[in-house]
């Protein structure tokens, strides 16, 4: 079965039948989802955001934030885990903001091409593919598409990409079949279809609105 733009469109609308559509992104600044998204690494959403409201809250700048020491950062952040780690990156993202900008905005990513823009935020330390791909989607709007472990899963099961390829490139490999007005829906539908359906252990294929373009499904016996 071959996933063309106008299958992946489809696809997207009968998960959305099933799960619901969701258009909006509550989204913060370019440079809080930069932060946020550190903050976030290797903890859930339910942590990491109290932790991040609370420090900006506390502190009212970037350029405050950016004069901590590191231990004392570190103990302001600690309630999200691996808190001397994220401290490090924080002010060494900050500081690579600053030097870069000539102060705490991420604002001018927006005039540069979506590759330039991931590239330079991969160069920062702590920034993977998929920090990278959530500050270009949902901190500046561009039709990058962030892949967690339900993306990867569902997009691999599907047929949509190869396992092989890995989480880490998924990123552009979506990228490059995905319309790009439906990266941010596609983002959303498979990770609600990952986390209801398409399980990691046990998914349940019988009550799978899309198993008849499931590679996995079909492969397995399963029908
Ligand atoms: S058929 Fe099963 S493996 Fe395939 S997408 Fe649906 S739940 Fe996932």
């Amino acid at each position: 079965m071959r996933w063309t733009q106008r299958a992946i469109r489809k696809l997207v609308e009968r998960l959305e039948a099933e799960y619901g559509r969701d258009d909006v992104r509550e989204h913060l600044d370019p440079l809080g989802e930069l932060i946020s998204c550190i903050l976030s690494q290797n903890t859930t959403d339910a942590t990491s955001f109290p932790t991040y409201f609370a420090l900006r809250k506390k502190y009212k700048t970037w350029d405050a934030i950016a004069r901590l020491p590191e231990d004392a950062l570190a103990d302001e952040i600690r309630a999200a885990g691996l808190a001397n780690q994220k401290a490090k990156a924080i002010l060494a993202a900050l500081a690579a903001v600053r030097a870069r900008f000539g102060r705490y905005t991420l604002e001018p990513l927006r005039k540069m091409s979506q590759e330039d823009a991931r590239e330079w935020l991969e160069s920062l330390p702590g920034v993977g593919p998929k920090t990278a791909a959530i500050v270009l989607c949902f901190g500046l709007g561009f039709p990058a598409i962030p892949v967690d472990t339900h993306v990867f899963r569902v997009s691999w099961r599907l047929g949509l990409i190869e396992k092989k390829v890995g989480p880490a490139r998924a990123h552009r490999v979506l990228e490059a079949i995905v319309p790009q007005d439906l990266a941010y829906r596609f983002h959303v539908a498979l990770i609600k279809h990952g986390r209801r359906t398409c399980t990691a252990r046990k998914p349940k294929c019988v009550a799978c609105v899309v198993r008849d373009r499931c590679r996995w499904y079909h492969e397995e016996g399963l029908q």
